[in-house]
């Protein structure tokens, strides 16, 4: 809080000058504060006749927060794969801090709950709820941060879903902490913070993130990032929560949901063909269906191949498209940038097609062949319907 004395100022206007934000002006020869002030200090600094005072909030006592919770999201009351993935490198976190680790899930009829202990829940707290069925930002956010602030967690991660992108912003202001979006990497340093990594300016840089003064510490990360445990045998404890009327009010009215048809579903394919800028014309993504079709697949394509409208925005890969892991990835006519590559260089095995040689595509690729696409992979449809005919 910065407040002015008006006893002590003498309207000198020194404050305005050094105020970077231009968030001071004078009126009646007194200084007024706006609300783009961002309590930098610089204008009481330079008031020589100390009329200018900033409060700043205590730090949080983060140290009596422990636990790791993981959102337990769930779509027709089925979990999604990205709380199995989040579980996995939640249990070996909450392991290396010896502290335990929290699942928290909302909805109706959500089947398969117990499988979450499976795959490394310590604790499961379910809060069921007709009205929880379908995702409603302001009951959901209301709800987790109110739970929040009762467990304690000092970590909580989010599957960096269109759900969880809108849930993790609003949970972090109720909260007043930070949040990393599409981390790609999460670890615990020798202070005990969690040190999230992400691509930074444009892909070029990899930042890593830490929040030392509030609580929990917040990130997102997307699907197909980190890796699920094997199921087994655990002991995990499941909370039935009764759900608070207050929380669950809300002045957003949900009139319908329109079902995505799954036909470009890139995130759980485990065959995909992608397009590049070097398929050069909206139609050459016919050959690459033509190609996917004859090897049970979907197409993916890079940013620039949708930019150019070639392909559906839904199916681009990389920083700002999909993160995919499939058992085959076939690159074509892609050449390989950084921010491609964080899309799709944990698929098992990557096929390049390329007609330059150093294209930085070969350098992750398991088999590199070195060929104008329409030249291949014609070739290449036809060898496989061969080998399909003599089997
Ligand atoms: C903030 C930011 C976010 C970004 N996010 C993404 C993202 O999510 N996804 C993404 O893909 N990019 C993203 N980009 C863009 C990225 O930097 C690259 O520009 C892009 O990946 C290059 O796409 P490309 O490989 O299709 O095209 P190019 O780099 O132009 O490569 C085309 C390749 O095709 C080859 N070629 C040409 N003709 C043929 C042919 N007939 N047969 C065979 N090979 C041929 C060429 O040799 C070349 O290697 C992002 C960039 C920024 C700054």
């Amino acid at each position: 809080m910065i407040t002015i004395d008006r006893e002590k100022c003498i309207g000198c206007g020194e404050c305005v000058d050094v105020c970077v934000f231009g968030s001071i002006s004078m009126k009646d020869n007194h200084p007024i504060i706006s609300d783009d002030c961002r309590l930098c200090g610089s204008c009481a600094k330079v008031c020589q006749y100390n009329a200018i005072e900033i409060k700043r909030e205590k730090k949080k006592k983060v140290t009596d927060w422990r636990g790791i919770l993981i959102f337990g999201e769930q779509r027709d009351g089925v979990i999604l794969e990205v709380v199995y993935e989040l579980l996995g490198k939640g249990r070996k976190l909450a392991d290396s801090i010896n502290e335990p680790l929290l699942c928290v899930i909302l909805g109706k009829f959500v089947a398969e709950i117990n499988k979450l202990a499976l795959y490394g829940a310590d604790e499961i707290h379910y809060f069921e709820d007709v009205k929880l069925e379908s995702f409603n930002c302001e009951i959901y956010s209301n709800i987790i941060s109110n739970f929040i602030k009762k467990i304690k967690p000092s970590i909580f991660l989010i599957g960096a879903t269109s759900i969880g992108r809108e849930l993790g912003p609003r949970v972090a202001a109720k909260l007043k902490t930070g949040l990393t979006a599409d981390c790609t990497g999460l670890e615990v340093n020798k202070e005990g913070l969690l040190v999230q990594t992400r691509p930074a300016f444009g892909g070029n840089i990899m930042a890593s993130i830490i929040c030392p003064n509030s609580r929990p510490q917040m990130a997102t990360v997307r699907p197909k990032v980190m890796k699920k445990l094997e199921a087994k045998e655990r002991e995990g404890k499941l909370f039935n929560h009764v759900v608070n009327s207050e929380l669950i009010d809300s002045s957003i009215k949900i009139l319908g949901e329109i079902k995505f048809n799954g036909q470009c579903d890139i995130n759980n394919a485990e065959i995909i063909v992608s397009g590049g800028l070097g398929v050069g014309k909206k139609e050459g993504f016919d050959l690459l269906e033509k190609l996917a079709l004859e090897l049970n697949g979907v197409i993916a394509a890079s940013r620039p191949a949708v930019d150019a409208g070639w392909a559906d925005p839904n199916i681009q890969v990389g920083m700002s498209g999909k993160v995919v892991q499939p058992h085959l990835y076939v690159a074509c006519g892609i050449s390989g940038a950084v921010q491609h590559r964080v899309g799709m260089e944990t698929s098992d095995v990557i096929v390049a097609i390329n007609k330059d040689e150093r294209a930085p595509i070969f350098d992750i690729a398991d088999f590199g062949i070195v060929a104008d696409l329409y030249d291949f992979i014609p070739k290449f449809i036809q060898n496989l319907k061969n080998s399909k005919a003599q089997i």
